[in-house]
């Protein structure tokens, strides 16, 4: 399985920030929120642009 296209972030499930994993990786290997140290962290994916069709 291969994700060359769209950046996983991470977002804090108590103050809703939305960060990296370089910035994760800064209290690695700790998964924690790096604003306010929450340890419930949601992975995200960026939107990746698709082409929809209208209709
Ligand atoms: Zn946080």
């Amino acid at each position: 399985m291969t994700s060359s296209t769209g950046q996983v972030l991470y977002r804090c499930g108590k103050c809703g920030r939305v960060f990296d994993l370089m910035q994760l990786r800064i209290l690695a290997p700790r998964v924690r929120c790096p604003h306010c140290g929450y340890r419930v962290i949601y992975k995200v994916r960026t939107p990746v642009l698709k082409k929809v069709k209208a209709i």
